[in-house]
């Protein structure tokens, strides 16, 4: 159950977790509980504990996530054409990419947690041949109607007729109650040499520690762990992956969520300005026009928003 201390281990080395007396609470849909944030003695890892039951965590997910809500909208016609337009490009360039929609190349690719299939339709236009992963069916099924194949098993029970040549974990790795597991089995789905992409918050970020409680990032229950450059490290080299590149990127949208969440959310209340496309646009044109070398400083002394991570199995 979400208020035992039962589950107050590490998830990464499984060592003892101190808690820093920090009571969070949901500042997106309105969740009631209140959520603690601790520190592994060992490795440095902080998360959420004591973990979220996964039947918890599952209901969590069905009550306040939108999947496959948002296909044939008006909305969700106009956010599909700007995606593949060369101005998403000019975008991602000014603003950071974090869901490697920049990144061309070539091979087998598979998007873990793909959703509604969004990604995988710039991973196809970009020179890869995409396939998806996603547990939740709605969204499995609208990704599937974009014409891809998509495996709705968890990685674990995932056992592909063919490895591929890269995976890609985008805002995704902060969810795993069982981060270790994930990268093992991601390495095992790979073919030698093969890569594994991963962004996810930055807890070394400034924005942390300007917004305290209300850093976007904290998204609890739902984001588990937060990463650093050393603690992703740690999970990696321990699961056979080495680090070719490791960037960071502080995109205007989580700055934007950020600051409403820090004038506006009220525990137990949805945050409905985070939805809000008119406040949410021109504050990201705002905070990109005007706040450019904070967060270009940010990303370039290792206290960016977001670490962008680019490994390679070494077997
Ligand atoms: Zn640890």
């Amino acid at each position: 159950m979400l208020n035992n201390r039962d589950h107050n281990k590490c998830i990464v080395c499984f060592d003892k977790i101190e808690d820093l007396n920090f009571n969070l609470f949901d500042t997106r849909f309105g969740i009631k509980n209140l959520y603690q944030i601790g520190k592994c003695s060992n490795c440095g890892l902080i998360q959420i504990f004591p973990l979220p039951s996964e039947d918890d965590l599952k209901a969590l997910y069905e009550e306040n996530y939108n999947f496959g809500g948002e296909s044939g909208t008006v909305y969700s016609r106009l956010r599909d054409h700007f995606l593949s337009s060369s101005a998403y490009l000019l975008w991602l360039f000014l603003d950071g990419d974090v869901s490697f929609h920049s990144y061309f190349g070539s091979g087998s690719l598979l998007d873990v947690g793909c959703n509604e299939g969004r990604s995988l339709l710039i991973y196809k236009k970009h020179g890869f041949r995409p396939e998806g992963l996603e547990l939740n069916e709605k969204a499995a099924a609208v990704a599937t109607a974009k014409g891809f194949k998509i495996h709705t098993e968890l990685i674990e029970d995932f056992y592909p007729e063919e490895k591929y040549d890269l995976v890609v974990l985008a805002n995704v790795l902060e969810h795993s109650t069982r981060p270790t597991e994930m990268i093992r089995h991601v390495a095992r789905i790979l073919n030698p040499g093969g890569q594994v992409w991963i962004s996810c918050p930055n807890v070394e970020s400034w924005q942390r520690k300007l917004f305290g409680r209300y850093w976007i990032n904290w998204h609890v229950p739902f984001h588990i762990a937060h990463y650093s450059n050393k603690t992703l490290n740690i999970l990696l080299m321990d699961e056979g992956f080495h680090i070719e590149d490791i960037r960071q990127e502080s995109p205007s949208a989580w700055m934007t969520q950020s600051l409403i969440a820090r004038f506006y959310a009220k525990r137990g209340k949805p945050t409905k300005k985070l939805r809000n496309p008119l406040l949410v646009g021109s504050m990201m044109l705002f905070i990109r026009l005007f706040c450019f070398p904070i967060l270009w400083f940010g990303n370039h002394f290792g206290i960016g928003d977001c670490l962008v991570v680019k490994a390679k199995k070494d077997f």
